[in-house]
């Protein structure tokens, strides 16, 4: 990818989000966090040279090979990925920026169990099945409220700062809202417990997302198009 294309792509994507953010608020800020899973270092210190500071990995080890190469730039690094029981050290010793994707109080148990020998904290957002799909992780929309509760009560070095959820698996854009609407639905409720981020929004939904109240999305191909 060239310097000309990210920044391309960069623009793109912010004249849409600039656009669905008017149609919650001028007020409304959207965080832009680019996942680069698919992309190598060169393109992430090329999309970091046209402006970008925000990353995201879905796997443990790819973020620590890229944030380590890159550990010189002032970069953000979001975790958006499955956790495995056997990689909690692993992502904890790479102090994460934000962890959008607990999905069930025993892993947040885990989680915390392990923060707590480190003597250490993490930012997390809890994930939420809102589309209700099999393949998804995350707990269930009728749980959340709940589980946030109860993390928030017996995981004390987990630091809940809100809700993520993937869209439904669809082309219905009706289907993809109702998700969407569902997730945010509950992130306002949770707002008097310390909720600040409502992470949706990817590629293919963004805007939607945003119109919907995501305040945080996470663009991977859109943003790496070459
Ligand atoms: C890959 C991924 C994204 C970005 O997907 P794109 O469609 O490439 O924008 C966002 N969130 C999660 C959890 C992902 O795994």
């Amino acid at each position: 990818m060239t310097k000309k294309q990210a920044i391309q792509n960069l623009d793109e994507i912010i004249t849409k989000v600039e656009g669905a953010r008017l149609y919650i608020s001028h007020h409304h800020i959207v965080h832009i966090i680019a996942i680069s899973k698919y992309s190598n270092i060169t393109d992430i210190n090329t999309l970091y040279n046209a402006g970008q500071r925000a990353f995201g990995e879905n796997k443990v080890q790819d973020l620590k090979l890229k944030s380590e190469e890159l550990e010189d730039l002032p970069l953000q690094w979001h975790f958006v990925g499955r956790l495995q029981s056997n990689k909690i050290n692993n992502l904890i010793d790479l102090n994460p920026s934000l962890m959008h994707s607990l999905d069930s109080l025993d892993l947040a148990i885990q989680l915390n169990k392990k923060l707590s020998a480190k003597n250490k904290t993490m930012k997390c957002l809890l994930q939420i099945n809102s589309a209700n799909e099999q393949a998804k992780a995350g707990v269930s929309s009728s749980e959340a409220i709940s589980i946030y509760e109860q993390i928030s009560n017996i995981c004390p070095n987990i630091k809940l700062l809100g809700v993520m959820s993937i869209g439904a698996h669809t082309k219905d854009n009706s289907v993809i809202k109702k998700s969407f609407k569902i997730t945010k639905e509950i992130f306002d409720k949770l707002q008097a417990n310390g909720a600040i981020y409502c992470s949706m929004g990817m590629s293919s939904d963004f805007e939607l997302a945003i119109k919907s109240g995501s305040n945080m999305i996470r663009v991977g191909s859109s943003l790496f198009k070459e």
